[in-house]
């Protein structure tokens, strides 16, 4: 049959100039893109009830996952380059996705937030290789409609760009000084005093634990 035939050669090309033609490489992601871990006092986790440790998935269970995902979203390209690892010096980085290795690192800490959020990110990475992937050499933003689309595609509904900041992250450095111009009282904050805050030691000791004008702290250059 003329039609059947035409259609095997077509799908014979189509299958030799997928073996000949270099796949187009992503321009643009050269850098990775990361994505936090969710706040555990705004969402639903209890760590109590999720402790971390056991229930930390294989590596080849996320990498089966991964492969079953960006098949079903149409990559088989992708299917056959992604990898997935646990990367346990990832601090408040909850995943990243690294578009040129094909590779998504994990945090193991994830595990403390139940499957479901190991999942989630799972998902909201892949979908940064996939948006680069369909896109070529087509210059995207991280979290873009495409990659909105390749959130769609995975079976993210509505997935946002990031969490709010989670478990460990580093103390921010405190850069506004202050002093009492009565005893010298130094104080040091992360974020400038938006109000007017006096010495508590002399407001006690000399106006009666009350605010006193003359005890307000005063900026340090
Ligand atoms: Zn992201
Ligand atoms: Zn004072």
């Amino acid at each position: 049959m003329a039609g059947r035939s035409t259609l095997r050669s077509a799908m014979e090309f189509d299958f030799i100039k997928r073996l000949f033609s270099p796949a187009p490489k992503p321009a643009e992601p050269a850098k990775p893109v990361s994505k936090p871990l969710p706040n555990p006092r705004e969402r639903r986790f209890d760590l109590r009830l999720n402790p971390p440790g056991p229930n930390l998935p294989k590596e080849s269970e996320l990498l089966q996952q991964a492969r079953v995902l960006l098949l079903t979203a149409g990559s088989p390209r992708l299917t056959g380059l992604v990898d997935v690892r646990w990367n346990a010096r990832m601090r408040s980085t909850a995943g990243m996705a690294f578009p040129q290795k094909s590779l998504i690192t994990l945090n193991p800490r994830l595990a403390q937030f139940g499957a479901e959020e190991i999942d989630r990110t799972l998902r909201h990475e892949l979908a940064h290789l996939l948006a680069y992937e369909r896109a070529g050499r087509r210059r995207i933003a991280p979290h873009g409609p495409e990659w909105r689309k390749a959130c769609r595609d995975l079976g993210l509904r509505d997935e946002k760009r990031t969490h709010d900041l989670p478990l460990p992250t580093r103390t921010a450095a405190k850069r506004y000084f202050y002093k009492c111009p009565a005893c010298g009282q130094e104080l040091a904050r992360v974020k400038p005093l938006r109000k007017a805050s006096a010495c508590l030691k002399c407001c006690r000791a000399h106006a009666g634990g009350r605010y006193d004008e003359r005890f307000k702290f005063q900026p340090v250059k």
